[in-house]
Formats: structure tokens, sequence, C-alpha cells
């Protein structure tokens, strides 16, 4: 007979209800229907083809991307008891052949494929020979050339809508914008079946933005403030600064690694599996990092360089707080950002209007920056989606004071102007300052009216001051001039008519970790008991040669810490303990739970 999809998420995964939409779309692929699906990272994407795979006849055929994504769900599955293997060029012809005569022999749940290896006229004959249960097509924006990922196979997989008419097939993904979504769903023959929106909202994720004053002293004293000894990823903009980076932190005695392209590929593989398997290590990278993580325990993301766009933003951001614990987003952004990507837009081999868009998603990202709302509203408003003000975000923490600038920024735009609409912030922030320098005299910018009439400020605020007029679209970085800064139409008339202006004042980062943490837990955790349980957790991973997280989950090891269970049967009952892992390290961490109280009393 076959199980039942209650009864497996209870026994396999140690769970008493669905998030979500979850059991609707279960129900539905179990019933025999497609669907598409757009979930956000974290919120329990897998279970909806995992379960259908189990409850349906067969063989469920999962088509993946990355491999290094297809082995950490094959090991997490070994550890529930779930029979599954992937099919890839990892590994070797005979382990890929056991894997096949398994499959033919029905003795797999699952099978996790590339489309490159699933659409061979090989593999296909195999299936036919075969009992499929269903087929999950996982980060199915990879189909979509709109997407940000695209996968020339991955168009191919419309075929299995002919080949395999009665079969169920399943597209799932975190990240997709409307017309990306449309594009999959007509892409991949699934205007039949049903699609499950479930909104782009991250709520354990807390964003902050703040303009950059010593940056790395901020994210350290940021480090220190709530994620000492954890997880996180410093993304930076340029190879070098990712070592640099990862150098001034270690110096600071933090575990931080380096990763980008441009290391050899043992170098980056040996950083990238310290950071998967152990539990405290920071890694400052490019945006090369990422594609293939997915550990659930990362507990900040921190931004030392300007993202691309809010999509960019979104997806590095949502790198953090995978098991819905709290986590933190940090981005840290000045002019000099603006200027580089600015710059990465105009010197790309793109065509005039495909720039003139990526300007725009630059503007949009400016916009969120210096947005004195809710961070939240403005990043789900991008994606078409709502909501209230958060209570999770700087902006709500500590809503920002404006003041009228209007002298302030006069002076700011008409020193642009007097010195010829092409000098960059900082030469122009000496005139106001009334510095003189060679090259001062020889432009004769000591003479002019603006000279020296800006000593109330320091160069700090100025800065603040010129980068809010360039978001407020009151000046502009021109590219002809090496990133100078000229006025737009609209600074020019706000100049000539002494338009009244608002800016920001100066704002330091809000401490609102303790509180998030608080509203996530009723009960109080046991901090010390805690940390002992993750070091059983990390000693069981090393035997297993598997990353922590595919033992338990944070969250799990956290109810333990809440609830101290005394005897199997109450462990049994926390979140994420399935019946195949009660047995097999129920025991181990009962021990450490018992052993404290004994110590204690
Ligand atoms: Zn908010």
């Amino acid at each position: 007979m076959l199980p039942k999809a209650d009864d497996l998420l209870n026994k396999v995964y140690g769970f008493d209800t669905y998030r979500g939409q979850q059991e609707q779309i279960i129900e539905h692929v179990i019933a025999g229907g497609n669907a598409f699906v757009l979930m956000p990272t974290g919120s329990g994407k897998s279970l909806c083809y995992q379960i259908p795979s189990l409850c349906r006849e067969g063989v469920g055929v999962v088509v993946s991307p990355l491999i290094a994504l297809m082995q950490d769900q094959i090991q997490a599955l070994a550890l529930l008891g779930v029979k599954a293997e992937s099919i890839n060029s990892n590994k070797s012809a005979e382990a890929n052949n056991s894997a096949i005569q398994k499959m033919l022999a029905g003795e797999l749940d699952m099978v996790y494929v590339a489309p490159e290896r699933l659409l061979t006229e090989e593999f296909l004959g195999l299936l036919k020979q075969v009992k499929v249960a269903l087929f999950a097509i996982d980060e199915a924006h990879c189909v979509s050339q709109w997407g940000h990922d695209f996968r020339p196979h991955y168009t191919r997989l419309a075929e299995l809508a002919k080949l395999f008419p009665d079969i169920p097939r399943i597209a799932l993904t975190a990240t997709a914008d409307a017309p990306t979504r449309k594009d999959i769903v007509e892409r991949l023959h699934l205007k039949q079946g049903r699609t499950f929106v479930s909104g782009f909202d991250r709520p354990n994720i807390h964003y902050s933005i703040l303009p950059k004053n010593n940056p790395r002293q901020q994210i350290l004293d940021f480090i220190k403030e709530t994620y000492l000894g954890k997880s996180g990823i410093i993304y930076c903009g340029t190879r070098s600064l990712t070592e640099e980076t990862a150098e001034w932190f270690k110096n600071k005695g933090l575990n931080v690694l380096a990763y980008h392209a441009g290391m050899t590929k043992e170098a980056r593989q040996a950083n990238q599996r310290k950071f998967q398997n152990e539990d405290n290590v920071i890694m400052a990278a490019t945006i090369a990092f990422g594609m293939g993580i997915d550990k659930p325990d990362v507990r900040f993301v921190a931004h030392l360089s300007l993202p691309r766009n809010i999509e960019a933003y979104y997806q590095e951001t949502g790198r953090a707080g995978r098991d819905g614990m709290p986590a933190h987003a940090l981005l840290l952004y000045g002019l000099s950002d603006v200027v580089m990507q600015s710059r990465f837009i105009d010197e790309a081999n793109t065509e005039d209007h495909q720039k003139r868009i990526e300007h725009q998603k630059l503007n949009a990202l400016l916009g969120l920056c210096e947005a004195a709302c809710c961070r939240r509203q403005i990043i789900l408003e991008y994606f078409s989606d709502t909501c209230s003000a958060c209570g999770n975000c700087d902006n709500c923490d500590n809503p920002p004071e404006t003041f009228d600038a209007t002298i302030v920024a006069q002076k700011a735009m008409s020193c642009v102007y007097r010195t010829g609409q092409r000098f960059g912030v900082t030469y122009l922030i000496d005139v106001l300052l009334g510095k003189t320098d060679e090259r001062m005299r020889k432009f004769g910018h000591h003479k002019i009216t603006t000279f020296g009439i800006g000593i109330e400020y320091d160069k700090v605020r100025w800065q603040d001051v010129y980068r809010q007029l360039v978001t407020q679209n009151l000046l502009m970085v021109d590219m002809t001039a090496h990133g100078g800064l000229k006025l737009t139409l609209k600074g020019m008339n706000a100049l000539k008519t002494r338009e009244i202006i608002y800016l920001r004042k100066h704002k330091k980062l809000s401490k609102s970790k303790k509180k998030i943490e608080k509203a996530t837990f009723a009960n109080p955790v046991d901090e010390a008991l805690f940390e002992e349980l993750r070091k059983k957790r990390l000693q069981i991973a090393k035997n297993l040669q598997v990353a922590p997280f595919i033992i338990f989950h944070d969250t799990t090891l956290r109810e333990m810490a809440v609830h101290k269970p005394n005897t199997l049967n109450e462990m049994a009952t926390i979140k994420g303990m399935g019946e195949r892992k009660l047995t097999d390290y129920g025991a181990a961490f009962l021990e450490v739970i018992k052993g404290r109280d004994q110590y204690i009393t």
C-alpha cells in the first residue's frame, strides 16, 4: 500500500503541520496534476515534490542544474531513510551504473539528474522501462531567457510533456518576476496545470542599509554585536577587495575565508567546503559565491559593495536565514559604489536599450537605499508583492528624520556648476572646505564664490549630501567625464528656483536583534545547552563526512534546548525529528541534555 502524505510528513520529516501552500501543492501533484511553484527560499520547496514522489508509485525524477545541490539533497534524504541517488558526471561510471540498476530494479524512491543527461536518448530509454512517479524541475527559472540564470538545455524539458503525457510535472523556483513566470509556464507546457505563487517575503531577514563610513569597521561592529561565531557572507565588489577584506578580518581574529573566480578551482572548493561543513566560517566573496550554496544557517549577509539591482540584492541577501531563524542583511554604500556600478553598465558590451534598463534598475536600488519608509515594502513592491510596514528593518525600527537642507544643497550644487560640471566628489568637497592645492590653483577654483563656503560640515557629511543629491536625481554621475558630477535638468531648476530640498539625517545601525529572537521563541533557549548540542552535531557530521545541517537544522537543536526532552518519546515530538533520525541520533542528543542536567544539579 502506498504511504499517505500526512504520515510521511510526520514520520519521515518529523513535522506535524505543513507550511504555507505545501499541502495544496502536494495534494494536487499526488492526484496527477502539473504545477508551477514559486516559493521563497527556505519555505520548504523540496517537500512539495519529495512527498508526492514517495506517495506515488514509481521513482520520482528530479531535474537539478547543480551537482552540489543534488549531493546535499541525496545526503539529507539518506539520513531520513529515503532511497535516492544522483546520476552525474562527478561520479564514476560504476557508481552511476549501480544507481541505474537500482532504478531499473524499482529500488529507488527518487533519482536526481541534470537536464543534459535526462534528455539523452539512452536515459529516456531507461525511463520508458520503469514506472515514473513524477518529474520535478528544480530551479525552473533556468528555462527562461528573462531569468537570471538561463540554461539552454532547460528549454528542451518541454519534450517531457509529449514523451510522458500521463506523468505529473512540477516546476519550482524561488526567484522569478512576472514576465519570467509567464515564460516558464509557456516553455514547459504547464498551462493546463496550476500555478502556486507564495509571495517573496522573507520575514525572518532583518534589512539594514547604511551609508559607508569606515565600512569594514562597521561590519566588524555589527558582527561583534550580534553574530560572533556564526556563519555569514560578506559580498565584495572585486576580487582584490575580497582578498583584502578576508585578510583584514582575519587580523581582527575572525574566521574569514575568501572566494572569487580568480582563485584555483581547488582553493575555491576547499573554502566552500569549510563554509558548508563548519559552524562559524565567514566568507568574503564576490557574487561568484552563492549558486549551489544551500546552507540553512547563514546568519548574515553583509554587502561591502553595492549590488547590481534589487533582484540581485534580494537573491544575495536571500542566502541568509534559510532555516527560518532570525537573520540579518546589512548593506553599506557610498557614492563611489554608484560610480562603479554606473561604469560597469556603461562599459558592458550591451545594446543602448539594455544599458537604459540597467540604469533604471540601479536607480530603483538607490531609491531603496535612500528610502525613509519600510525597506521590505519597497523590495516586495518591486516584485509586485505587498506587505504593511514590517517592523523588522532599520527604517521601521528607527524611522529616519529628514531636515530642510535647501542651503547646503544649494552650496553643493552651485559648487558643481561653478567648477564646470566635470569634477568628482573629493575635489568638490575640497573646494567647499577651502583646501587649496596645485590643481585648484591651476583651475583658479580658489577664487570662485563657492570656495570655502562649506566649513560648517566635515568631509563625511558632505559626502552624505552629494550621495543623496545624486539619488534624488538632482545631480548625476557623468561617465563621459570620468565619473564627475553634473546637474540634471531637475537639479538645474532646483538651483535656479531655490526649491526646498529635504535630506535624511545621518543614522547609525539600530540594535534590534534581541527583539527578533524574543518574538520567535516564546520559551527561553538555553544558549549553553544549544552550543553543546551544536558540538555534538559537528562531531557526528565529521564522522559521517556531511555538513552539520544535514543531521539537524539549528531550529531542531533550538527546540531541544527549549523543551529539554527527557526520553526518546519526548524527543520524537521535536520538530524535524523523523523516525529514522530518532533511531540513529536521538539517544546521542538525549545524552547531551541529560548530562548537562546532572552537571547543574
Ligand atoms: Zn520595515
